[in-house]
C-alpha cells in the first residue's frame, strides 16, 4: 500500500487543543467548508471550544499529560471521529517531532511542518548551528554539546558578562537566567538545569551574550510543499514580563524599511535552510541596532493576530491551504504592509499577587463588539470555570489603526470596555501598560516592565462615595426589575420602605473593608448617608445597561451588574468588586458552602495562623497556602468559630480540598 502524501486535500479537521486558540482555528475552518472535532478533557466539558466545534472528542482526566498531550489519545479521537487531519494550535504538542511522526504514521495530515523540520529546529542548540551555516546573523555564545561546568564557565568568560543561560529546549521563558558576574555563574546553571529538567524533561544548556537593552523581533514566515517560501513581515514583542510576551504589535516601531528588509531577509533565509513548511516564526533580539537570531518556533504563534491585521491575511486559512498541498496564495511581492495592530493578552491573574492565577467561575463576560479596528478573541464566555490545569490565557484584545498612535488608543479603549469578572484579571495592568508615556514613545526594552512594576500595579483602591451610592442605587434598579415580575412579596414592595420607616441600611464588603450607606426616604428627594456625608441622589437606567446617578446635582455614569450578592461596578475610578451583605435575602446564596474554607489551586500548607476553636473576625488569616511558588493567605469570610482545621504544615492539598471549617456567628 503506498504511503498517503503528507499534505493532500481533507474535509475533517481534528483541533488538538483548547481556549482561544482551538475556537480561532475552528473559525476560519469552518468559514472553509471543513468539518471540525474538538477534543477536550473532564475539566473542559463545558468549555467554549467544545460548543463550537462541530463534534468533540472526550481524551481524559484534566491533567494535560493524561489528555491534550497525550498522543495515543489525541490520535485516537482522530480515528473515532473519522478526521483526516489535526491541527495542533500553539502550545501542548504544537511542536512535537514525535508527535508530528505519530500523525504521518496514522495516515493523517499534520497541519504544520514535518517531524524532521521539527527536530531540526526545536532545539535552539540545533538549531543555531543551522542558522550559523546559513550565515544567518547569531547572538554571539556557546551552543556546543559539552555541558560540565569548565566549558561552560569558559564559554562564558569568552563571551563576556552579562551572559544569559538558556535551556536548549526551553519555551514561556523558562529555564532562563542572567548572570552577570562570573561568580553567580555556577548558581545560576544548576538552578536553570533544575527548572528545565522539571518543565522539559532536558537540562541541556547553552550561553549566550546577553543583548543589552533587548528587544524582541520575529517574522512570521509561512512555506508551502512547493518550495515556496515568504515573510510576512515582523512583529515587535519587547514588552515581557519574566521573557513571556505580554503586548505584541506589527510592524515594529523600532526598524526602519531597511532593517525590516534586512530582518524579514535573515529569517527567509533561515527557514529556506530546512526547505520550511507551513507557518513559523524566527525569533531575533536586537540591541536597537542589530538583530540577532535567538530561536525558531515551528507553530502558529499566540501573537499572529497582530500580523494578519496588517497584511489582510488569514494565517489559519494559509495553513489549511499548504496542509491541502496547495500553493501559497500570494507571491512575496503582493503581500503588503497596512496601517498597524497591536494585541494584549488577557488572563485570569493578579497583577497585584505577583500575577497568581485566579481560578474560579467568570461571573461576567463583557467584550467590546468586533468593529472599528478591534478584533477578539476569546476562549471563553459567562460562566465558564477557569481551572488550574491550563495556561490562564482567556482572550486577546487586538486593534488596528491606520497609525501606532490610533491603534493604541483604540486598544486602550477596547481595554476599558473589556469587563471579566467573578476571576481576577489583568486588564487594568494592561491599560497601565498601554497609557504608560514610555511605552507610547517606544522608549522600552524587555527589562520594562519588571522595573515599572510598582507604578503598573498600584494597590487596589476602595470605593469611594460616587461607587458605594451606585452600588445602591444598583440594588434599587435590580429589585424594582424583579417587582415587576414578581408576585409582590411583602419584603420586596415594602421592605424597603415600609410605612413609618424611611430609612434603609446597605452594608458592602470589599476586600477585608466593610461600608455602609444609609437611603433616607421621605416627602422630598432621596438622600444617601455615608459616615455622615449626604448627598441628594436620583438614578437613571442608560441604554447600555447603564445606571446615570446624580448625586448633589453632579451625573456620572456607572455600569454595575448584580450576581447573586456580587456586584461588579465600573465607574471613571476604576473597577470595584463589591459584596453586599443583604440582611433580608440572608445572605445565602453565596454563602453555600463558604463555612469551607477550600484550597483555591493545588499547594502547600506552609503555615497555620489561627487555632482550632478561636472565634475569627471576618478576613482574619487562618492559614498559608504556597501555591506555584506564591505564598496566599486563606481569610475567614465572616466572623465566626473554627471548628475544625483539617491540614498541617507541610501537607501538599489539591484544588478545591477543604481545609478549615467555619461555624457563622449568627446574626
Ligand atoms: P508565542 O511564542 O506563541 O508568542 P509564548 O512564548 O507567550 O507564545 O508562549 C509560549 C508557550 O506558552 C506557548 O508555546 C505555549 O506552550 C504556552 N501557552 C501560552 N498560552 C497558552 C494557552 N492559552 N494555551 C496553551 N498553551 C499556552
Ligand atoms: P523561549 O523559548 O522561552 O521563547 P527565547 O530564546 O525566545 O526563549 O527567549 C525568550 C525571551 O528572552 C526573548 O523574547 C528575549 O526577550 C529574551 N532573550 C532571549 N535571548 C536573549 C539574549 N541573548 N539577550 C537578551 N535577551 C534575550
Ligand atoms: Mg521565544
Amino acid at each position: 500500500m503506498a504511503t498517503p502524501a503528507l499534505y493532500r486535500r481533507f474535509r475533517t479537521l481534528l483541533i488538538a487543543n483548547r481556549g482561544e486558540i482551538a475556537c480561532r482555528v475552528i473559525r476560519t475552518a469552518r468559514a472553509m467548508g471543513l468539518r471540525t472535532v474538538a477534543v477536550y478533557s473532564e475539566a473542559d466539558r463545558d468549555a467554549l471550544h467544545v460548543a463550537e466545534a462541530d463534534e468533540a472528542v472526550l481524551i481524559g482526566a484534566p491533567p494535560a499529560r493524561d489528555s491534550y498531550l497525550n498522543i495515543e489519545r489525541v490520535i485516537a479521537a482522530a480515528r473515532q471521529s473519522g478526521a483526516e487531519a489535526i491541527h495542533p494550535g500553539y502550545g501542548f504538542l504544537s511542536e512535537s517531532a514525535e508527535f508530528a511522526q505519530a500523525c504521518a504514521d496514522a495516515g493523517l495530515v499534520f497541519v504544520g511542518p514535518t517531524a524532521a523540520m521539527i527536530t531540526a529546529m526545536g532545539s535552539k542548540s540545533g538549531s543555531k548551528e543551522l542558522m550559523e551555516k546559513a550565515g544567518v546573523p547569531l547572538v554571539p555564545g556557546f551552543h556546543g554539546e559539552a555541558q560540565d561546568e569548565a566549558t561552560l564557565a569558559q564559554a562564558a568568560d569568552k563571551i563576556g558578562f552579562p551572559v544569559l543561560v538558556k535551556a536548549s529546549a526551553g519555551g514561556g521563558g523558562r529555564g532562563m537566567r542572567v548572570v552577570h558576574t562570573a561568580n553567580e555563574l555556577s548558581a545560576a546553571i544548576v538552578s536553570a538545569k533544575r527548572e528545565a529538567k522539571a518543565a522539559f524533561g532536558d537540562d541541556r544548556m547553552l550561553i549566550e551574550k546577553f543583548v543589552t537593552n533587548p528587544r524582541h523581533i520575529e517574522v512570521q514566515i509561512v512555506g508551502d510543499s512547493h518550495g515556496n517560501l515568504v515573510s510576512l513581515f515582523e512583529r515587535e514583542c519587547t514588552l515581557q514580563r519574566r521573557h513571556q510576551k505580554v503586548i505584541e504589535e506589527a510592524p515594529s516601531p523600532t526598524l526602519n524599511p531597511a532593517q525590516r528588509e534586512t530582518v524579514c531577509a535573515a529569517a527567509r533565509k533561515a527557514a529556506g535552510a530546512v526547505n520550511y513548511v507551513g507557518a513559523g516564526t524566527i525569533e531575533f533580539v536586537s540591541d536597537g541596532h542589530d538583530v540577532f537570531f535567538i530561536e525558531m518556533n515551528t507553530r502558529l504563534q499566540v501573537e499572529h493576530p497582530v500580523t494578519e491585521l496588517i497584511t489582510g491575511i488569514d494565517l489559519v486559512e494559509w495553513q489549511l491551504r499548504v496542509a491541502f498541498g496547495e500553493q501559497l496564495p500570494r507571491t512575496q511581492d503582493q503581500i503588503k504592509l497596512n496601517g498597524h495592530a497591536i494585541e494584549a493578552r488577557v488572563y485570569a491573574e493578579n497583577p497585584q499577587q505577583n500575577f497568581m492565577p485566579s481560578v474560579g467561575t467568570i461571573r461576567t463576560w463583557r467584550t467590546p463588539p468586533e468593529s472599528n479596528g478591534l478584533r477578539i478573541d476569546a476562549g471563553y464566555r459567562q460562566g465558564d470555570q477557569v481551572s488550574p490545569y491550563y495556561d490562564a490565557m482567556l482572550a486577546k484584545v487586538i486593534a488596528w489603526a491606520p497609525s501606532r498612535d490610533a491603534a493604541i488608543d483604540r486598544l486602550t479603549r477596547g481595554l476599558d470596555d473589556t469587563d471579566i469578572r467573578g476571576i481576577v484579571t489583568n486588564t487594568q495592568f494592561l491599560s497601565a501598560l498601554l497609557t504608560h508615556p514610555d511605552v507610547r514613545a517606544n522608549a522600552i526594552d524587555t527589562g520594562f516592565i519588571g522595573r515599572e512594576l510598582a507604578r503598573l500595579t498600584p494597590p487596589a483602591t476602595e470605593p469611594g462615595d460616587l461607587e458605594l451610592c451606585a452600588a445602591v442605587a444598583a440594588i434599587l434598579v435590580e429589585e424594582a426589575k424583579v417587582a415587576q415580575h414578581e408576585a409582590p412579596s411583602p419584603w420586596r414592595t415594602a421592605g424597603w420602605m415600609p410605612v413609618g420607616l424611611r430609612a434603609r441600611t446597605f452594608a458592602f464588603r470589599h476586600g477585608a473593608a466593610e461600608h455602609r450607606v444609609t437611603l433616607r426616604y421621605g416627602s422630598g428627594p432621596a438622600q444617601l448617608d455615608i459616615d455622615g456625608r449626604t448627598f441628594a441622589f436620583s438614578t437613571a437606567t442608560r441604554d447600555d445597561g447603564g445606571i446615570d446617578l446624580t448625586l448633589d446635582g453632579a451625573r456620572s455614569a456607572v455600569v454595575a451588574v448584580i450576581v447573586g450578592h456580587e456586584l461588579y461596578l465600573r465607574s471613571r475610578s476604576g473597577r470595584f468588586d463589591l459584596h453586599w451583605i443583604d440582611p433580608f435575602g440572608g445572605d445565602d446564596d453565596e454563602h453555600v458552602g463558604e463555612d469551607r474554607i477550600v484550597a483555591p489551586l493545588p499547594g502547600t500548607v506552609v503555615a497555620l495562623l489561627a487555632e482550632e476553636g478561636a472565634t475569627l473576625e471576618k478576613g482574619a488569616a487562618i492559614l498559608t497556602l504556597e501555591v506555584m511558588k506564591m505564598e496566599q493567605t486563606l481569610r475567614a469570610p465572616f466572623a465566626g468559630v473554627l471548628t475544625h482545621l483539617k491540614c498541617k504544615v507541610g501537607d501538599i492539598v489539591q484544588e478545591g480540598v477543604e481545609l478549615a471549617e467555619i461555624e457563622p456567628t449568627p446574626i
